[in-house]
């Protein structure tokens, strides 16, 4: 098991399988983009599948996610999907995705093994998706999004990012859109996880904001007090039901002390959390021919030193060099 010095285990696996990105989200990545890593660094599929099989088969993972970067420009995914998904123990195998390109691999993906998807879109307006994005691909994301559901990945999520002044009066529209069309809708708190270190505390829309913002025209009532566990999402039924809504507090009600995650960058280094500073390299214990035992050895130490929170509430909160398209969200 992946144990750490808190009392709490990782069962939920996050693998990042590129970090390159067909969007410019302004919180994520700057115009321009990043400096990519070279495909030599890159886990190859083999090794990814390797470590999964190890976390699944040794270290008691049973919950298994890919993202990135956008893990859909990953060229091997589907057969990434297959093998994890044939796994025994079976993890539960899921997607983080923009949607771009869904619209076309959602079914192979489905047939693959996948579980489940979240798809990430923030507006419903091509402008808007363009001022946030830089990008014209709404329309592509909303055909992704359509597509999922058709393949039977339910319950399709939609995940959204408030900012202010520029889409954060949608927060309404998005939820009425999201129920007329199936999907549960969940909105994250801007995270300090941008490359260019633009994130402000007093500047971000909080969930006090967003629930603000909902209750204007819905009436919310809290669905699981006592039992969010480690579900970073707290959720409210909406007018009574059966209808839900999600909002994901990583700074303003973080859930650090049900943490039960442990992420594999797409260069194979393992971090215990979003905003650890420190990072164990399973890559090059990988190629230099370590053994499975000498592997899970390493991953069970850098889970065990994983820290009580992330530290986003202490002023001498210091962000982590890699953004959150390298570390994978
Ligand atoms: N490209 C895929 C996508 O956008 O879904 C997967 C990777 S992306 C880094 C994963 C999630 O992180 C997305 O839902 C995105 O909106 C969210 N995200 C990115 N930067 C963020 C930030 N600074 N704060 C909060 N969420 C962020
Ligand atoms: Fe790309 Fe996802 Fe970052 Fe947007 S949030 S730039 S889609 S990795």
């Amino acid at each position: 098991m992946l144990l750490d010095t808190h009392g709490r285990t990782a069962t939920d696996l996050r693998v990042s399988l590129t970090d390159r990105c067909n969007l410019r989200c302004t919180y994520c990545m700057p115009e321009e983009g990043l400096s990519w890593l070279a495909r030599p660094e890159l886990l190859t599929d083999d090794e990814i599948v390797r470590l999964v099989r190890l976390a699944v088969t040794e270290l008691g993972v049973t919950e298994v996610r890919f993202t990135g970067g956008e893990p859909l420009l990953r060229p091997g995914l589907a057969g990434i999907v297959a093998r994890c998904a044939a796994l025994t123990p079976r993890p539960r195998v899921s997607l983080t995705t923009n949607g771009i390109g869904l619209e076309r691999t959602a079914a192979a993906l489905a047939s693959a093994g996948l579980d489940r998807v979240n798809v990430s879109l923030d507006t419903l307006d091509p402008d808007t998706f363009h001022r946030l994005t830089r990008r014209h691909r709404h329309g592509d994301v909303l055909r992704g999004l359509a597509a999922a559901r058709a393949a039977g990945l339910a319950p399709v999520k939609v995940n959204s990012v408030l900012m202010p002044g520029v889409n954060d009066a949608e927060a309404p529209d998005l939820l009425a859109w999201a129920m007329e069309h199936g999907y549960e809708l969940r909105f994250i708190e801007q995270m300090p996880l941008d490359a260019q270190h633009g994130w402000q505390r007093a500047g971000m829309v909080t969930a006090d904001d967003i629930l603000t913002s909902l209750r204007t025209r819905f009436t919310l009532t809290p669905e699981d007090t006592g039992r969010r566990g480690s579900a970073p999402a707290e959720h409210w039924l909406v007018d009574g039901g059966p209808h839900r809504v999600g909002v994901i507090a990583s700074v303003t009600r973080p859930f650090c002390r049900a943490c039960d995650r442990t992420r594999l960058t797409a260069d194979g280094q393992v971090r215990n959390c979003l905003f650890a500073r420190e990072e164990t390299d399973l890559r090059g214990a990988l190629r230099s021919g370590a053994g499975d035992a000498e592997i899970a050895r390493l991953w069970r130490a850098a889970m065990w030193g994983k820290k009580a929170g992330s530290g986003l509430d202490d002023p001498s909160f210091v962000q982590p060099d890699r953004p959150m398209s390298a570390i994978g969200g």
